[in-house]
C-alpha cells in the first residue's frame, strides 16, 4: 500500500508578492541540501516543522484562494521544496481539483528523479536561484557543485515551462559586472523570461546566533540599493 507523504512546513506567507505572478500564498518547506554562505533561513535546513498530509496542506491553501484568486496561486519554497517533490505531487492533485496553480521557488540542486520531473511539469512556473557562476564557486559558497542545477535548468527549458532566474548579490563575492558576465553566459542558454538580482541582507543573522551556528558572513554589510540597481540594469541590457 502506498504511504501518504507528509510535508514539513517551516512557515506560511499569505501575501508573498515577489515569489511568482500575482498574489502568492507562500509555503516554506523544510530541508535543504545546500549551505549557502548568505542563507537567511538556516532554520529551514533540517527537516522539521509542522507536518501536513497533502490533503490537509491543500485544504489550508484553499482557504486563501479568495485572496490570490485566479491570477495568483501558491508558491512552494523553502529550504529546498523539491526535496519534498513526492508530497508536492500529491498535494498538487488536490490543488488541481480546487482550481489552484502552483509555482516552485527552487535552487534546482536536486537530482532529476521522476518525482522532481512531475513536480516541475505540473508547475505553472519555476523560479530558480542560480547561486554561483561555476562549479568551483558553487562548491565554495554552497557546498555542492552546479551539475544538478544545469541538468535541472535544461529539463525546465526543454519542457517549455515558464522560467525566472534569480541570483543573490553579495558584496565582495559576486557584485561586479565581470562576474555577472559569467552568470549571463550560463543563464542565456536557458532563455528565462526574467533574470532578477536580489540584494544580500542581514535580517537573518539573528537566526545563526539563536541556532548556535557559525555565520560565515558575520560582519558583512548588506548590498546597497544603488549597486543593486546598477547591476540589474547591466543584466537587463545583456539578456
Ligand atoms: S538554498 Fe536557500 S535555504 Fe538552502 S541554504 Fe541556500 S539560501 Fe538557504
Amino acid at each position: 500500500m502506498k504511504t501518504e507523504q507528509y510535508l514539513y512546513v517551516h512557515s506560511f506567507e499569505s501575501m508573498a508578492a515577489l515569489d511568482g505572478e500575482g498574489i502568492r500564498y507562500g509555503v516554506f518547506l523544510t530541508g535543504c541540501p545546500l549551505r549557502c554562505v548568505y542563507c537567511h533561513n538556516p532554520d529551514t535546513w533540517t527537516v522539521a516543522g509542522a507536518p501536513f498530509t497533502p490533503k490537509a496542506l491543500a485544504d489550508k491553501i484553499r482557504r486563501y484562494k479568495p485572496y490570490f484568486g485566479d491570477k495568483g496561486g501558491v508558491t512552494f519554497s523553502g529550504g529546498e521544496p523539491l526535496l519534498s517533490a513526492a508530497g508536492i505531487n500529491e498535494t498538487a492533485l488536490y490543488l488541481d481539483g480546487y482550481g489552484i496553480k502552483y509555482a516552485l521557488d527552487t535552487s534546482g540542486c536536486v537530482p532529476l528523479t521522476d518525482d522532481v520531473k512531475t513536480s516541475v511539469s505540473g508547475a505553472e512556473m519555476i523560479i530558480c536561484d542560480v547561486k554561483m557562476w561555476d562549479d568551483e564557486t558553487y562548491l565554495k559558497y554552497t557546498g555542492m557543485d552546479m551539475a544538478n542545477v544545469l541538468d535541472f535548468l535544461e529539463f525546465v527549458t526543454d519542457s517549455g515551462i515558464r522560467l525566472w532566474i534569480r541570483t543573490v548579490i553579495v558584496p565582495g563575492i559576486n557584485d561586479s559586472e565581470e562576474i555577472l558576465d559569467r552568470y549571463l553566459t550560463i543563464i542565456s542558454r536557458f532563455n528565462p523570461e526574467k533574470y532578477e538580482l536580489l540584494g544580500f541582507h542581514t535580517m537573518g543573522f539573528f537566526k545563526y546566533e539563536n541556532l548556535g551556528i557559525q555565520n560565515p558572513l558575520e560582519g558583512r554589510k548588506p548590498l546597497d540599493s544603488e549597486t543593486l540597481y546598477r547591476l540589474q540594469s547591466y543584466c537587463n541590457t545583456k539578456l
